[in-house]
């Protein structure tokens, strides 16, 4: 059955997440009760790091990751264009200065190739740390970003929305899971609903430090604390002191319970989106006017999106939403936008980051598409191609 209009992403939401909501509504606690903590052990699990720490949304997140990296004024930090705002957003909340670096013509992550060039023609130590992204869904190959960042002094903030159960296989043959924390000091999921797993909003920061972990639960809440070896003075069990300036980036726990039922069928969904995935690629490979992603063979995609590069991109966008099938860009290079031109970034900076925007368009992905809506989005694709 098909059902119009299609979108490009989608949230699942089953009746078990729906009871999973409902008992923890009906519970002592609506925030900061036991479901938090099960989450953030259950999600640590899934992506193999030491530690994870649940906050109400992504963009807190990565806030949280650029406070406990100690990012402020004058730190110059760079970042990938080819994302969504709040990438960069984080760095000029604690007053960084955002350097873009362009991207590979194929994978669409941060060339490594560039970053190292930017690296060398610098003064040691102009940099201070490196924000990558996982886009798509495609897996950074960070065994690599970890040496060059080792060699400058640099830190990493793993942007993983996209690719929670991602991986790619490093030197010694061995996956190294998406915010595993075996490379990046921080990573960062999202949980809002067109991501893998969905809370309403929602997210996630993931570390293998224990001080960056003791860092980021500060901050979380206030930079307020309550343990006994840390406090200054001691005047009850009612006594708390606030020792940084902190935020409220808590999540509740009936949004936990969600995304812990979410979480259960985070795998099953990934598989689904591979079998979308192989799909697609069995219509497009070989016709004339489409290319489609292109996938390491030695890394496992979680294609939280699906992008070809089309000649007429505009084109194709504007018949697939005639025919209600609702594609999407992503993303308009973050360099150009108009809070960051002012910030003195021009068009022309980066050309391949460029040149993939004018072509690019994520198609309907997500575990619930059918077999005859994906099969509807194909033939409308097709169809206007060989116009
Ligand atoms: C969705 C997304 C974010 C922001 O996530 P929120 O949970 O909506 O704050 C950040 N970075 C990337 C790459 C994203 O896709």
């Amino acid at each position: 059955m098909i059902s119009t209009p299609i979108p490009y992403g989608c949230q699942h939401i089953t009746e078990e997440d729906i009871q999973a909501v409902i008992s923890t509504l009906k519970s002592d606690y609506l925030t900061q009760g036991p479901k938090i903590r099960e989450f953030e052990t259950k999600f640590a699990e899934y992506v193999g790091a030491r530690y994870a720490v649940a906050v109400n949304n992504a963009t807190a997140g990565l806030h949280l990751a650029a406070t406990a990296l100690n990012v402020n004024s004058g730190n110059k930090i760079i970042v990938t264009p080819m994302t969504f705002a709040a990438s960069a957003n984080c760095i000029r909340y604690c007053g960084g200065e955002v350097v873009f670096c362009d991207i590979d013509k194929d994978t669409y992550l941060m060339d490594i190739h560039k970053l190292e060039a930017m690296l060398r023609a610098a003064p040691r130590g102009t940099y201070k740390g490196i924000l990558p992204v996982d886009f798509a869904g495609y897996p950074l190959d960070l065994e690599k970003f970890r040496r060059l960042a080792d060699e400058y002094g640099l830190w990493i903030i793993e942007d993983a929305c996209h690719a929670p159960g991602g991986y790619f296989t490093d030197s010694k043959g061995e996956q190294q899971y998406c915010g595993n924390g075996h490379f990046a000091d921080c990573a960062v999921f999202s949980f809002h609903p067109v991501k893998h797993i969905a809370t309403g909003e929602g997210g996630m920061v993931t570390t293998n430090s224990k001080e960056l972990y003791d860092k980021l639960c500060l901050y979380r809440t206030h930079g307020i604390t309550k343990d006994a070896a840390l406090l200054h003075e001691h005047h009850g069990g009612w006594y708390y002191e606030m020792h940084e300036l902190g935020y409220n980036y808590r999540l509740t726990d009936f949004q936990a319970a969600l995304g812990i039922s979410q979480l259960g069928r985070a795998k099953a969904g990934l598989d689904h989106r591979h079998e979308i995935v192989k799909r697609y690629n069995e219509a497009f490979f070989g016709i004339d006017g489409i290319k489609p992603p292109f996938n390491a063979a030695d890394a496992y995609h979680a294609y939280h999106l699906y992008i070809i590069q089309v000649d007429d991109r505009s084109g194709l966008y504007n018949y697939l939403h005639e025919n209600k099938i609702y594609a999407q860009v992503h993303y308009a290079p973050l360099h150009l936008m108009p809070y960051y031109q002012q910030l003195g970034n021009r068009k022309g900076d980066l050309p391949i980051v460029e040149e993939y925007y004018e072509h690019c368009l994520s198609l309907p992905m997500y575990p619930t598409l059918t077999d005859e809506e994906q099969e509807y989005v194909i033939n409308k694709v097709i169809e206007y191609i060989k116009k």
